[in-house]
């Protein structure tokens, strides 16, 4: 399992445990693709297998227990993965796609396929896999099948038998096909032309003239129609494949001026649309290749030779007989065998097909009733349900569905088997050789029934099914719907599916409405979430021959199961993914981190504090009734977490699992950087009031309700989190986190004032950190005041949001402001590189009528937004705002900065006393380190010992008590004990000044 198959089941995963805690029944059924060529095809690789003849010496019933061996270990180690990526599933029962139940299913449906004249056997040329032997269906190529391939081209001329000397110049990336070649076709209406070169004449189309080689001269012009019927010797008449064939020129529309010569070869038996266009003209058609690719007995020299093999010998070929006008290299995007990735050839073949005309329309009215995810889905289904072409379902193969179709070859009658009791009734020979073995080859070929017409004994065909059939019947097959109906109703249709979209529009889901249209024309599920592709860090595709694969066990031991869920979780599902360990270290550090380290903070304080929780109500997330005035902090949080609570319902009701993630991520960015920043001092305060229980009651149950929000999500962090905070204290509480219900949003908790205040408040915190920085002011040193204009009002009417504000800003007092007028002066300058070039002379006005009235325009137009100018003879131009440079200049002692109408301007006038409170607090800072350092408990009481000039000595003298509360000291000693005592010191620089500090425990 690579990491992609991980999007997928992250989805089915996530949806399946939310809607468990919502209480609603669940199938926890996984399923296992088990039958078709992709499995044969790795089996044949294990044996050392090159074509099917190996398998037919080895012995097809071996050969199809290997491969049902090998789905059994390969499904095995699934499993394991899956369980590791924290997928709940009902493993010992997941469906095989090989089981009995899943093949008969599709016996019924091909069986009410055949009953409505839908199943037919078709003779076509179709893409054929000379290595595996087998055709491939059109939506298998459409999809995955094309590559980038360089083959010979060869431009050939044509002798017309009655205009000696001239020739038709055909060209071909095909050399093989032109043994087969019986006609030449134009378009009717473009315009030919009659060329000299030397003692030659050629005949192509004018707009190609670029094919000639050397000097022409055009000697005639003639539309298409003029050549049609003319006669010419075919490129490899001498083959006794070819004898009795008459080579014409034919009219045919599709020709095109835009490629080749506009002289078009024909080979019906080794193209789908040559085939197409012979069977209209009524044209011979040669079959030259076998099954495996090689030619066949009539081809003569080229009888043995495989098709890959005869490109060189047939150009050297038509050299030697003066038929090669040009050679050249082609590359060009060619269809491949999408399993063993061989290049495909087109062959004439028998399959079998299911009509679509008839089943277009009904099948595109049950794709309407369909919810697409993303919604372009709906537009793809559509597309490819308008342009299908019949679908073929046989593969001349071993493994797979054995089509329940016996055919009579003596009357050339069909019918079709619907299930196995009707086959035991039917059956006149070969059941008890079958009798006892699952309905596969070489088994079920034993069984064989009467001819309805001639009375004959008749054998089924020998092909197997397309294993998109297997895919498509399950919402039948592992659901009962042949066993009882009422049953499979209660689960019909499928309320959710999801899948890599790209090429699944054409396979799975088709599969799925062709099928669900013939049996019940209802659709086979709700919704349908496609997702993109997963890519390597740098976009491109990942493959394992490019050594950029991620294997599933290698990320979920590197990044672990809950990280690379989270990728996926926060991904578009419509964009491809960027997978890797940088993308995952990303996440660790936005979002894991964070929130372990809130949950790890509350988890040590609330320890050590013996905080016990008021239990939850019901085992459910609920407010707690606070008891006195619950803090700003807390009634914000809780108006969050309720909007969380409802965004992630919503997001994850509606199948968008981003929306509800990143609104996660969101909350506990706000938790970390505003809730418990702010808080820190209420854990750690020694008073046990009303205040630190509220904190620590409130961080409790945010975290006990995010560990149940993000239980879908992450389903292991969130169960560790769930098992200490609640299983831990509470016995009665359920068991996992997992068996919880989902936690239920409370409009009362919600507070949009205090919501928007406090957004308000954090904002003036950003501009008031631009300040400190355009003053190159350290963080820790204190300042006298900042002055705050902010019409909002929101901190004169929340006293609390204005300590926050002030303690965030480190200044000793809030002012107001009505304007920043009365503390600066605001200058608007052009730009006079952007605006000297727009409007030339017309310059000066525009420099003077912005030193007049620049200050005033700025203040009274939104930040981004253009504004007029009036000049002084009367006219007006419209400036953007980044066309003028806005400076404010300060009142001396001041400096400030402003966003969106705030401002914040600080007092940056330090006086000794602010300077040694700077200096106490970095001093508090860097015990703070050396505590660290030096392992110490965050609850271990200290002696702290110092050393220094007397500046030091008289920020601790006058500072000693705070800086002594700060690190828990219990006092401070001036000198340092001798060497070898059991002090961790340090030397330090505070605000120039050395000085060396030493910590103990004290006892
Ligand atoms: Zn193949
Ligand atoms: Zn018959």
């Amino acid at each position: 399992m690579g990491v992609h198959h991980a999007w997928g089941r992250t989805y089915k995963d996530l949806f399946c445990r939310y809607h468990t805690m919502l209480g609603h029944r669940q199938r926890y059924q996984n399923g296992f693709d088990a039958q078709g060529l992709w499995v044969e095809v790795e089996v044949e690789k294990e044996l050392g297998f090159k074509s099917k003849r190996d398998i037919e010496r080895y012995g097809i019933a071996e050969f199809v227990e290997r491969c049902k061996a090998r789905v059994l270990h390969y499904a095995g180690l699934q499993t394991q993965q899956s369980l590791r990526l924290g997928y709940w599933m009902d493993w010992d029962n997941s469906y095989f796609t090989m089981s009995e139940e899943n093949n008969y299913s599709i016996w019924l449906f091909l069986k009410r396929c055949w009953e409505r004249g839908l199943l037919y056997k078709g003779h076509d040329v179709m893409p054929w896999c000379p290595r595996c032997s087998t055709g491939l269906s059109e939506h298998e190529i459409v999809t995955e099948g094309y590559q980038e391939v360089t083959h010979p081209s060869l431009t050939v001329r044509l002798p017309l038998r009655d205009r000696p000397g001239a020739y038709l110049l055909v060209w071909t990336t095909t050399p093989w096909t032109l043994t087969s070649n019986v006609a030449v076709a134009v378009h009717p209406e473009l315009t030919y032309v009659r060329v000299e070169q030397g003692r030659d004449t050629y005949y192509l189309v004018r707009d190609r003239l670029e094919m000639l080689r050397g000097g022409y001269r055009v000697r005639e012009e003639l539309p298409g129609s003029a050549l049609v019927g003319w006669v010419y010797t075919g490129p490899f008449d001498d083959l006794p494949a070819q004898r009795g064939v008459e080579h014409r020129v034919v009219p045919w529309r599709d020709v095109s001026a835009a490629e080749g010569t506009g002289l078009v070869h024909i080979a019906p038996g080794c193209g789908a649309e040559d085939f197409a266009l012979g069977k209209e003209l009524g044209l011979p058609v040669l079959a030259p290749i076998d099954e495996f690719g090689v030619f066949a007995e009539p081809y003569g020299w080229l009888a043995g030779r495989h098709v890959y093999e005869v490109g060189a010998p047939i150009r050297d070929d038509l050299e030697k007989r003066g038929l090669l006008y040009r050679a050249e290299e082609y590359t060009h995007r060619y269809p491949v065998c999408w399993r063993c990735g061989s290049e495909l050839v087109f062959r004439l073949v028998d399959e079998w097909f299911i009509a679509m005309d008839p089943l277009r329309a009904p099948m595109m009215a049950v794709t309407e009733k369909i919810r697409w995810i993303p919604e372009f889905g709906l537009e793809r289904e559509l597309d490819w349900l308008k342009n299908m072409h019949d679908w073929m379902i046989s593969k001349k193969r071993y493994w797979g569905l054995a089509l329940p179709i016996w055919e009579c070859r003596a009357c050339r009658s069909f019918e079709v088997i619907g299930s196995e009791d009707e086959l035991r009734e039917r059956a006149v020979e070969g059941w008890d050789q079958f009798a006892g073995h699952t309905p596969h080859r070489p088994w079920i070929d034993a069984v064989k029934i009467r001819c309805p017409r001639c009375g004959g004994p008749v054998s089924r065909i020998l092909d197997v099914g397309n294993p998109w059939l297997d895919a498509g019947i399950v919402p039948y097959s592992t659901m009962g719907y042949r066993r009882d109906r009422a049953a499979w109703r209660e689960w019909f249709p499928a309320d959710f599916i999801t899948e890599a979209f790209p090429g699944q529009y054409r396979n799975w889901f088709y599969s799925m409405l062709v099928m669900s249209t013939v049996l019940e024309n209802r659709e086979p599920f709700r919704t349908c979430l496609g997702h993109a592709m997963v890519r390597d860090e740098q976009g491109r595709e990942m493959h394992k021959s490019w050594g950029n694969m991620i294997e599933f066990n290698e990320a979920a031991e590197k990044m672990g199961s809950d990280v690379l869920r989270w990728l996926y979780a926060v991904q578009n599902p419509a964009m491809n993914l960027n997978f890797g360990y940088g993308p995952a270290d990303d996440v660790r550090r936005r979002f894991i981190l964070p929130l372990w380290n809130i949950y790890a903070f509350f988890v040590t304080y609330a320890a050590l504090d013996g905080f016990t929780p008021e239990p939850l109500r019901d085992h459910q997330v609920a407010l707690a009734v606070l008891r006195g005035q619950p803090s700003v902090l807390d009634r914000w949080i809780r108006a969050l977490l309720h909007r969380l609570i409802r965004t992630v319902r919503e997001g994850v009701d509606r199948y968008d699992v981003p929306a509800a993630a990143r609104a996660i991520e969101r909350f506990v960015e706000d938790l970390s950087l505003w809730y418990v920043r702010r808080g820190r001092r209420r854990y750690w305060k020694s008073e046990r009031d009303a205040d630190k229980q509220a904190a620590n009651q409130t961080l409790y149950e945010v975290l006990v309700a995010l560990s149940c929000l993000l239980a879908p999500f992450v389903p292991f962090l969130a169960e560790a989190m769930y098992q200490n905070l609640v299983r831990s204290i509470d016995t009665r509480s359920p068991e996992s986190v997992h068996l919880c219900a989902v936690p239920a949003a409370d409009p009362a908790a919600d507070d949009p004032e205090l919501v928007e205040a406090t957004e308000r408040t954090r904002q003036l915190v950003s501009v008031g950190r631009s300040a400190r920085n355009a003053a190159k002011v350290r963080v820790r040193q204190p300042l006298a005041s900042a002055i705050i204009v902010d019409r909002s009002g929101v901190l004169q009417r929340y006293p609390e949001l204005a300590e926050h504000l002030r303690e965030e800003l480190n200044v000793k007092a809030l002012r107001f402001a009505e304007s920043y007028r009365t503390l600066g002066r605001l200058e608007v300058r052009p730009r006079f590189d952007l605006l000297g070039p727009k409007f030339g002379g017309r310059i000066t006005e525009i420099v003077e009528a912005l030193r007049d009235r620049g200050e005033a325009i700025v203040e009274g137009t939104q930040e981004r937004e253009p504004f007029r100018l009036a000049l002084a003879r009367g006219d007006e131009v419209v400036l953007e705002r980044t066309e003028v440079e806005v400076r404010v200049h300060w009142h001396p002692g001041l400096v400030g900065a402003g966003e969106s109408g705030a401002w914040v301007v600080l007092d940056t006038t330090l006086t000794g006393d602010l300077v040694r409170e700077g200096m106490a607090r970095e001093l508090v800072h860097q015990i703070q380190q050396l505590r660290k350092e030096a392992g110490f408990q965050i609850a271990d009481r200290i002696t702290l010992y110092y050393e220094g000039d007397s500046a030091v000595a008289e920020v601790l003298r006058t500072h000693g008590e705070y800086v002594l509360r700060e690190v828990l000291g219990e006092e401070a000693r001036a000198g340092l004990p001798p060497a070898g005592a059991p002090v961790h010191r340090k030397a330090l620089r505070l605000d120039g000044r050395e000085l060396t500090v030493g910590i103990a425990q004290t006892a």
